[in-house]
């Protein structure tokens, strides 16, 4: 049961040690990057991911290995109140608590580490990365997560911003005419309130954010995070794809890493991201391989209240992906105002480019 023995530090020492040997020889160098070729390191996320991606890459370029690089970049958006589907200021469930989702994942030796339903800690990716380092397990949810968090140093503070709690509130007292709370029609007025309608829209008011990023260091290596506070006023205790290996993010230096952000359950059900990766294991473009893995979301797509009248899914799901060459890509299923993704890659600033799509609304 090697699996299971405690490792002594002697131990740990000596299979550190092999692991750099056998992933050296496990990994030819890859391509140098030509004038040709995409330059990198180079850095991949969702449309939030701006500031995220470059500093990413300034972090490879320091010598960071991509999963740490990754997890720097996406401490941005944890810490931004203004973004209300990540960390800090992230929309609560629908008891009004802030849970937490995110995992980390490093392609060169294959491990992994998550947490799910984390409350009161700020940067989640990093207690993920933590699990990662300090475990030999890999995904940590609810209380059992925040006691490992306490264990590593992290701070607990109240995630719950007081926009998120007007917001909340607001969904609270609309959601329903057969309960007791009742909207009082000032609210909307509120510049809290005006400011998340122009945001996000009023008319579905279950909108959600995420970021993913996929890291790939000048030698071709990958590392990913995706981080998340969840569908907006999910089920308490409601998991979805972000921490989930396989689904909400997964990497293998020797091809590729992906990623997704959007609705959750149709990306469990596809397993997406390793689905991506695979796709591009048999050659496909990290653009086509996100667009068939997006084709094959849509044929498990099979409950009439996911479809629309034309038999198409009804929610959006975006697919992130880099292969060890540099080259990224991105898709989406519907084509929205919001269908682009993040790029930087060494010696270019960061820019958002347009996600391929399967579907267009007439009216976007
Ligand atoms: N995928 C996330 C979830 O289902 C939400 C999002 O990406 O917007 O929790």
């Amino acid at each position: 049961m090697p699996e299971e023995r405690t490792l002594t530090r002697r131990d740990l020492i000596a299979t550190t040690a092999k692991a750099a040997a056998v992933a050296a020889i496990a990994l030819p160098a890859a391509k140098a990057a030509t004038a040709a070729g995409p330059a990198r390191p180079v850095a991949v996320a969702s449309r939030n991911g701006l500031a995220a991606v470059k500093l990413a890459v300034e972090r490879m370029l320091a010598g960071a290995v991509p999963v740490n690089a990754a997890v720097a970049g996406v401490a941005i958006p944890e810490g931004d109140p203004d973004e209300v589907g990540v960390g800090y200021g992230g929309l609560p469930n629908e008891d009004g608590v802030v849970q937490l989702d995110a995992a980390v994942m490093d392609g060169t030796t294959m491990r992994a580490g998550a947490v799910a339903a984390l409350e009161r800690i700020k940067h989640p990716a990093a207690v993920a990365l933590e699990v990662m380092r300090h475990t030999n397990r890999i995904l940590l949810v609810g209380e059992g997560a925040l006691k490992f968090a306490r264990a590593h140093g992290f701070p607990e503070e109240n995630l719950l911003t007081e926009r998120s709690r007007k917001i909340w509130l607001l969904w609270k007292e609309n959601a329903s005419g057969k309960d007791d709370w009742l909207p009082d029609p000032k609210e909307v007025e509120d510049p809290d309130i005006r400011w998340f309608i122009e945001q996000y829209g009023d008319s579905y008011f279950r909108p959600a954010g995420t970021i993913h990023l996929s890291a790939c260091a000048a030698d071709g290596r990958l590392g990913c995070c995706t981080t998340t506070s969840g569908l907006f006023f999910k089920v308490s205790g409601r998991v979805g794809d972000s921490p989930l290996v396989g689904c909400g993010l997964y990497c293998d230096s020797e091809v590729g890493s992906a990623g997704g952000t959007g609705h959750g359950e149709s990306n469990i059900i596809s397993v997406g991201a390793h689905t991506v990766v695979e796709f591009m294991r048999q050659g496909k473009s990290p653009e086509a391989a996100c667009l068939a893995t997006l084709e094959r979301v849509a044929g498990n797509t099979r409950l009439a209240y996911l479809k629309d009248e034309a038999g198409r899914p009804k929610n959006n799901l975006y697919l992130y992906a880099v292969n060890r060459a540099g080259e990224v890509g991105s898709a989406a299923i519907w084509a929205t105002a919001r269908s682009q993704y993040a790029v930087c890659r060494a010696g270019s600033e960061p820019q958002l480019l347009d996600c391929a799509y399967l579907y267009k609304r007439e009216k976007a």
